[in-house]
């Protein structure tokens, strides 16, 4: 190691993949005479919500020299070593549960294993910007034979065990930091490789799929490249891995430094023959590009509350929109700006991301900028009250860069955008390492503005984002040549709920505040029996009832509140207007279509 400090050694071994148990050591060749202390985070970088991984430590003992220790738990996510007046080794051992199949935690079987760091490597207090050294060992079993890792993690060359590329062996870390920011899987995944500007991309894909991997390779490559070009040559990593768990029904991604955790769909891989593509594949292709997009905008641009990261407790900043919406934004417009959909996609897309802010009653009580504050609490926990009272920092973030983009557009003849602010931040805070202040980003559109659109467009971005008002969109948007239709979902008139999904009963998952349920008197989690004295087998029953009926109209509705049989006297709805459907204007000016080539690309 380039460092004369000695590094942190831990070793992980899936020792028991069927009982779903890894073993870890952390070895402490300085250990802290007074009492060296270990932590595991409260948290993971990415996903703002307190999970105490520690919980998921089944054992653990200290030695020192190989003699037992003693080790006291001090709280529910830190250990103290007793004082130890004349040095020596210390070592940690501990047994991980690791049964999470999520892109957030850890998970073993006798299939494959993936951990997070935030999950398996406990911290060195007052060590953790010493180098780390990692053994991931294989496990023992003839079964294992051809299992292989995939991780950024550097190989750690010039150690003895060092891995080769997808070995088991010795990796390395240049602190603590980076140690947790490169998640490992190991298995028998299938490989796919492409180069973009010149760096080596790695799609990694377990679990059983028929993927085409060659074309899900030279789409990622086309949206990689893009981004790189936009935010300029060469992108800030060497290497880079999309590391992709396929299971039945799944969706979910992590972003990290080098490389992203993926959960994905089955059905939503492309396969050998597959004919244009598929709203499942464009899903999919968007969260890759979401998380890719990450890899400048939060793993580099940070919000300042994050650098550094206190895994210990919340970290809380009102800029969550910029770092997920702004994100959200540019995941599907690379889709569409590098060629891999239509504009008449994208906008079906768009319209999509329009609609689910519309459906939402908390857009009117809570604001981005709170939205963000309260990720800890509210967007990650949500319940069955969460359509009244939350908005999403993702999709109204999105719809917020949008307008924002759209108006440096409209207001500089197309000279300037959202890329230029992009670029700004990446320049002033992404390479330098500074964190992004509160006031920050909108700051940096004053500046990218210049004189005359950047004080006004700093304003509006400011009260935007610390208000509740809905977007001028079917204005901004007819300036570039975009139509904007507005309707129904369904003609029926509204009760104002929301389905809980599946198994064939009338379940309440929302009531909508001011609607025709919630006035009746239903509350989530009711399961509706009958309509007018006929049974309501489905959702299907209660949509066909609804169509023949008109708004105004009354209906009796017999409902389960638990085990009892309840009786509510609804007043029907007007149908609600929450679809919004976006198309390329038939006739555009001159003017709108040179600004909707400059957004869209040439081929609208
Ligand atoms: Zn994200």
């Amino acid at each position: 190691m380039p460092s004369a400090l000695p590094a942190v050694e831990y070793r992980i071994r899936p020792a028991n993949p069927g009982a779903h148990l890894f073993h870890v050591s952390c070895t402490v060749r300085d250990p802290d005479p007074a009492g060296q202390v270990f932590r595991l985070p409260a948290w993971i970088p990415g996903s703002y919500m307190i999970r105490e991984f520690a919980r998921n430590i089944v054992t653990l003992r200290a030695e020192l020299d190989g003699e037992p220790w003693p080790v006291d738990k001090l709280d529910k996510h830190s250990w103290r070593a007793a004082p130890l007046a004349d040095g020596g080794v210390l070592c940690l051992h501990y047994e991980v549960y690791a049964w999470d199949l999520s892109v957030r935690a850890a998970h073993l079987d006798g299939t494959h294993g993936f951990f997070n760091g935030t999950s398996v490597f406990l911290a060195v207090e007052g060590r953790t910007d010493r180098p780390c050294l990692v053994d991931i060992e294989r496990p023992d079993g003839a079964e294992y034979r051809d299992w292989k890792v995939a991780t950024a993690l550097p190989l750690a060359h010039g150690v003895v065990g060092a891995a080769r590329p997808y070995g088991f062996g010795w990796y390395r870390a240049a602190d603590y930091d980076e140690l947790i920011d490169h998640p490992v899987e190991m298995g028998s995944f299938a490989l796919g490789h492409f180069e973009a500007a010149g760096t080596t991309h790695d799609v990694v894909l377990t679990g059983r799929h028929d993927c085409d991997l060659e074309r899900l390779c030279k789409d990622l490559q086309r949206i990689c490249e893009w981004q790189i070009k936009l935010f300029g040559a060469p992108p800030p990593m060497d290497y880079y891995a999309f590391l992709t768990m396929v299971v039945g029904d799944g969706y979910g991604g992590l972003e990290h430094r080098a490389s992203t955790a993926l959960l994905c769909s089955r059905a939503d891989l492309p396969w050998k023959g597959m004919e244009g593509l598929p709203d499942g594949y464009k899903s999919f292709l968007g969260l890759c590009s979401h998380e890719y997009f990450h890899t400048w905008n939060v793993k580099r641009i940070k919000p300042a509350a994050f650098t550094p990261y206190d895994l210990t407790q919340e970290n809380y900043t009102r800029l969550l929109w910029a770092f997920e919406g702004f994100t959200s934004y540019y995941d599907d417009l690379a889709l569409v700006r590098s060629g891999v959909i239509t504009p008449e996609d994208y906008l079906g897309l768009l319209g999509k991301t329009v609609s689910a802010v519309l459906r939402g009653n908390g857009r009117t009580k809570q604001s981005v900028a709170e939205s963000s504050f309260d990720a800890w609490t509210k967007y990650y926990r949500q319940d069955e009250n969460a359509p009244n009272a939350i908005v999403s920092y993702y999709t109204k973030g999105a719809l917020i860069a949008l307008a924002l983009d759209l108006q440096l557009r409209a207001g500089s003849d197309g000279r300037i955008s959202l890329d230029d602010v992009m670029r700004l931040l990446w320049q002033r805070h992404g390479q330098t390492g500074l964190g992004v202040e509160e006031e920050g980003i909108f700051e940096a559109v004053r500046e990218v503005g210049g004189k005359t659109l950047g004080p006004k467009l700093a304003r509006w971005l400011k009260t935007t984002v610390e208000g509740t008002d809905d977007l001028p969109l079917a204005k901004l948007l007819r300036g570039f040549g975009i139509d904007w239709q507005a309707e129904p979902t369904a003609a029926a008139p509204s009760l104002g709920i929301k389905l809980a999904a599946g198994n064939g009963e009338c379940r309440l998952a929302t009531v909508h505040d001011g609607g025709a349920a919630q006035a009746a008197g239903l509350s989530a989690g009711d399961v509706l029996i009958a309509l007018d004295g006929l049974k309501l087998g489905s959702g299907k029953a209660l949509d066909d009832m609804l169509a023949r009926r008109q708004p105004g109209d009354g209906a009796e509705i017999h409902a389960f509140r638990r085990d009892e049989l309840m009786m509510f006297s609804v007043v029907l709805g007007e149908p609600v207007v929450d679809k919004i459907s976006l198309k390329l204007a038939a006739k555009a000016s001159a003017g709108a279509l040179k600004l909707r080539r400059g957004w869209l690309g040439r081929a609208a």
